[in-house]
């Protein structure tokens, strides 16, 4: 793997940069790297950023666009993986009053022609379309005419660790896009995505030839998202108690891994009250496109999904990501539950996770077709993960140890283990020498596999170690093996933590034979022979105790909000009854122009926003400068319905 060298010296954005941020989009700062990044494409530079969800990539690239436009240099096209995902950010840009059009498959030809048109008359300020079109022979012509007249400006790839085989949504046509660099060598590009371990990081490099771009790389951490991973005891119990003591009412997505389960549990939680709607790539195109709106648009729908469903939804207000099983690696955990809290406000990322998931994951690795390179780092993509289900101690410091960060706290100084805000840290489990009990069941393990020349699966073995002398232990004779019996102290659930963790520790490993048989792996020797201690979280009898969220959270979640909230939430426990009124009024006011605009709510204005005029209360359209969110156009034309909404009935429009 190449080294990588990454450019964070901070720098100012020029002068145009932050007449666009604050004109076009209403924000008095660039955020972050933010400022580098655009300084950086702005001089002509690539550019490779990775930023969490919600950091604020779109307008890495918008920035840039919006000014090279302006200073006549051309089109800025957008290379975006999704439809859903370019209606809503050209829907946004229109908003803000910038000329931007997609196309792709949804557009009549007719719809097509006319973007073209606007395309090569230099008009269009952003393009966005997927790879596959990108790529072809007419619309590289296009930007070949483009390119002889100096009217392309600029390339953005959005989600581009779609490049990338090890990357949980790789996107074959992506690697076609290394054309763009050959054919226009001298046009900038950007890349961005929201995740990065090193061998995605090292592909997009490769890949789309950025050998030469400054890498920018922000803090991956999410503050206000809280980690939770419990034990599977009954998972969808679990998760309905979840949402009902945390998140009643809230916006939240479920992740399953088939469609059967999905429809399941959609149907589990709706018999229970809870609006949830099942989304997965077997239902029909249509429904599942009414699904997708409703959870974009309504308030506190349950969204329940194979991952099938996620990318390109940015929806700002999701409560809660839950998992009822596991993921393949942490770049898939840390890209799902990312879509959580992007407004910044609290958020859970709640998984159940038991030993089947453990035995499902290895045995879809197993059973791929892949090549043993490739299967070999899979494993060991998934290992990482199961080591973070498995976890005694702070999950956010794992999390971003993995994407090769350390955490740093709120004051921005490393901190070792203590984030407050996962699970272990706001509960440390128990943790007891589980050494002794390992060795028993690993030989146990060997033991029956020597005396009966086969190996055998988990249920079995629990038996023999608890010395139950059931039908299958007589008729293998295994009652009379050394360790038959030697294991009653503990129950067959806490048996069964033991040995999820020691597969975790690659010191088990589980067969593909349909039985799951046990035998011992590489990671057994050490602890066989004493050369390893393993200090294991208490196999907890009672997983119930654990299932709320970690913690005992009656009452807590009041706490939570005011202490990992933004100022947004602290403001509005703050608000008189007249300030409610105005917020609920201006509500209602962005819901209407929403559904005839076709967008979701947030990309009228964000809650923030309302908020910030609900307390501002103007008078007139000059007090709407400076409220965050409202740029120019957007204070042009939802001036004067704010104020009517808000009951200002006259108003000096000249003083806008
Ligand atoms: P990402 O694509 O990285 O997930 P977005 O580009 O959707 O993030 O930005 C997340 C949110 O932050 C958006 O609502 C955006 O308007 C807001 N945002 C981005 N940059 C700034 C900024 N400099 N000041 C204020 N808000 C910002
Ligand atoms: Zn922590």
């Amino acid at each position: 793997m190449t080294a990588i060298s990454t450019d964070n010296t901070p720098q100012t954005a020029p002068a145009e940069a932050m007449d666009v941020l604050q004109e076009v989009f209403g924000y008095t700062a660039f955020r972050g790297p933010q400022a580098s990044i655009v300084a950086h494409v702005l001089s002509g530079g690539d550019a490779l950023v990775l930023m969490p969800t919600g950091g604020g990539k779109s307008l890495c690239y918008q920035v840039p666009a919006i000014v090279r436009h302006r200073q006549r240099l051309g089109v800025t096209v957008v290379v975006s993986p999704l439809i859903a995902l370019m209606h809503d950010q050209v829907g946004a840009l229109h908003e803000a009053g910038v000329e931007a059009a997609f196309l792709n498959s949804s557009l009549s030809s007719e719809e097509a022609s006319t973007v073209e048109k606007q395309l090569m008359r230099g008009e269009l300020v952003l393009l966005y379309a997927a790879p596959e079109r990108i790529t072809t022979p007419r619309f590289l012509a296009q930007l070949d005419s483009l390119h002889e007249r100096g009217l392309l400006s600029l390339f953005a790839i959005d989600e581009a660790h779609c490049v990338s085989q090890w990357g949980h949504d790789f996107r074959p046509e992506y690697r076609s896009l290394s054309v763009l660099h050959e054919r226009y060598p001298g046009v900038p590009r950007m890349a961005l995505t929201a995740t990065a371990d090193d061998l995605t990081r090292a592909d997009m490099v490769e890949h789309l030839q950025l050998q030469d771009a400054g890498q920018f790389v922000s803090s991956f951490d999410r503050p206000n998202i809280r980690y939770t991973i419990v034990e599977k005891a009954d998972p969808t119990r679990q998760l309905l108690r979840f949402i009902q003591r945390e998140h009643a009412g809230e916006a939240g997505i479920v992740y399953c891994q088939s469609r059967k389960r999905v429809e399941e549990v959609a149907e589990l939680l709706a018999r229970e009250g809870i609006q949830a709607l099942p989304y997965h790539a077997g239902l029909d195109t249509r429904l599942r496109q009414t699904h997708q709106d409703r959870f974009l648009r309504e308030d506190g729908i349950v969204m329940v999904a194979t991952i099938a469903f996620g990318m390109g939804i940015d929806k700002p207000d999701v409560r809660f990501v839950a998992h009822l099983d596991m993921p393949k690696n942490i770049e898939g955990y840390y890209q799902e539950t990312g879509r959580a809290g992007r407004d910044g406000e609290a958020a859970d990322a709640w998984m159940t996770y038991g030993l089947q998931d453990v035995v499902n994951q290895r045995r879809m690795i197993d059973e791929s077709p892949a090549g043993d390179e490739f299967k070999r780092v899979l494993r060991g993509k998934l290992d990482a993960l199961l080591a973070l289900a498995e976890a005694t101690d702070c999950r956010r410091v794992r999390l971003l140890g993995y994407f090769g960060q350390k955490y740093l706290g709120t004051n921005g100084a490393a901190l070792r283990s203590v984030c407050m805000n996962c699970d272990n840290c706001l509960q440390p489990p128990e943790t007891v020498d589980a050494t002794e009990a390992a060795r028993k069941l690993l030989s146990c393990i060997y033991r029956v596999k020597q005396a009966s020349g086969m190996a055998f699966g988990a249920g079995h073995l629990m038996d023999i170690l608890r010395g139950k002398t059931t039908d299958k232990v007589k008729q293998h004779g295994h009652d009379a093996l050394s360790t038959f019996g030697i294991g009653t102290d503990l129950s067959e659930t806490q048996w069964r933590s033991v040995l999820r963790q020691l597969i975790a520790r690659e010191a088990v490993a589980v067969a593909t034979d349909g039985f799951n048989t046990l035998s011992l792996a590489d990671g057994a020797r050490a602890i066989l022979k004493g050369g390893e201690t393993l200090s294991l979280r208490t196999p907890s009898a009672a997983p119930a105790a654990r299932e709320g969220g970690g913690n005992s959270r009656a009452g807590s979640r009041q706490r939570d909000r005011s202490a990992k909230s933004t100022a947004a939430s602290a403001a509005l426990a703050d608000l008189s009854a007249e300030q409610l009124q105005a917020l609920t009024t201006l509500k209602a006011w962005r819901a209407t122009v929403a559904k005839e605009h076709n967008l979701p709510a947030f990309i009228i204005f964000h809650d923030s926003t309302l908020l910030a005029l609900a307390v501002r209360q103007p008078q007139n359209l000059a007090d709407l400068q400076g409220v965050p969110g409202v740029g120019q156009k957007k204070r042009e034309a939802y001036g004067p319905q704010v104020l009517a909404a808000l009951g200002v009935s006259s108003f000096d429009p000249s003083a806008g």
